[in-house]
């Protein structure tokens, strides 16, 4: 990030860089997490994903996605997948284009069927590396942030998967979201609810002990979204630390509060 200027709306992603970081850093969260088995298979998957973009044929996302789940499949640790995952690896290597068509449908279209979560975790690891090359190789000038919708990824119009508050700009600094499929960061308001565009009900909860990480809550529309001060924990990545968190969107949650789930924990009863 410290190439880019602090004020820029749109910044899109590094293919060399955003899955390493993201394997990277939560494999250090995993350390003696109560998560410590789930957190490192999403970091050997991760890991696969950085290996899987690298060496990817340019092409549209809806094409390279099945090169990709390919190599993810074939590089991924099986080592560090729990015996349930290692079996589902083994049935989509198997599966017919069919279905991976329609699973890849059934995600993106936000219709996930509960049979399906587990496939998912490598389908939804294959789009983001499709997605991810596809936004890299985007001229950043022509793209644009929606006035409608806001809170939806400009390249994709996939909902992020939490903010970051970045020191700079302004003494209070900017936030920018982070895009759950295809890693595209765009700056959103502070204290403006991302689901609705509210601003007047807004209000903040987080867990006792941790100043980097809060959820902000909108009276107006039950939703929540995660925001992560940099300031205050450098090492940041959003993606690993949402998955890290996920104890923060159990006590909102029983506050009624909702968002769109992590696309790594689909169907575990977070997604409402
Ligand atoms: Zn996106
Ligand atoms: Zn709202």
């Amino acid at each position: 990030m410290g190439e880019i200027a602090d004020g820029d709306p749109v910044r899109l992603p590094d293919p060399a860089t955003v899955f390493r970081q993201r394997s990277q850093r939560l494999l250090v969260l995993s350390e003696g997490h109560e998560l410590q088995g789930f957190l490192r298979m999403i970091a050997a998957v991760m890991a696969a994903q950085h290996a899987a973009l690298d060496g990817l044929p340019p092409g549209a996302p809806d094409d390279v996605w099945r090169d990709a789940l390919r190599a993810i499949l074939d590089t991924v640790d099986p080592a560090l997948l729990p015996d349930a995952a290692r079996q589902v690896r083994d049935e989509l290597k198997a599966a017919s284009p069919e279905e991976l068509k329609a699973l890849a449908d059934h995600f993106l279209a936000g219709e996930v069927a509960a049979g399906e979560t587990a496939r998912l975790v490598f389908v939804v690891a294959a789009l983001q590396v499709a997605w991810t090359q596809m936004a890299a190789r985007l001229d950043k000038a022509n793209v644009r942030i929606s006035e409608q919708h806001p809170g939806l990824c400009p390249v994709c119009a996939s909902p992020p998967v939490a903010g970051v508050i970045e020191p700079g700009g302004t003494k209070f600094g900017h936030r920018h979201l982070h895009c759950s499929l295809c890693a595209t960061q765009w700056r959103h308001v502070r204290v403006r609810c991302v689901h609705c565009g509210s601003t007047d009900k807004v209000s903040f909860r987080q867990i006792a002990g941790t100043t980097y990480l809060r959820a902000e809550c909108c009276e107006s529309c039950r939703g929540y979204s995660k925001v992560f001060y940099v300031e205050k924990a450098r090492a940041v990545e959003p993606f690993a630390d949402d998955l890290a968190s996920l104890g923060l969107d159990l006590m909102v949650g029983e506050e009624g509060f909702s968002r769109v789930a992590n696309p790594f924990v689909l169907g575990d009863g977070t997604e409402h």
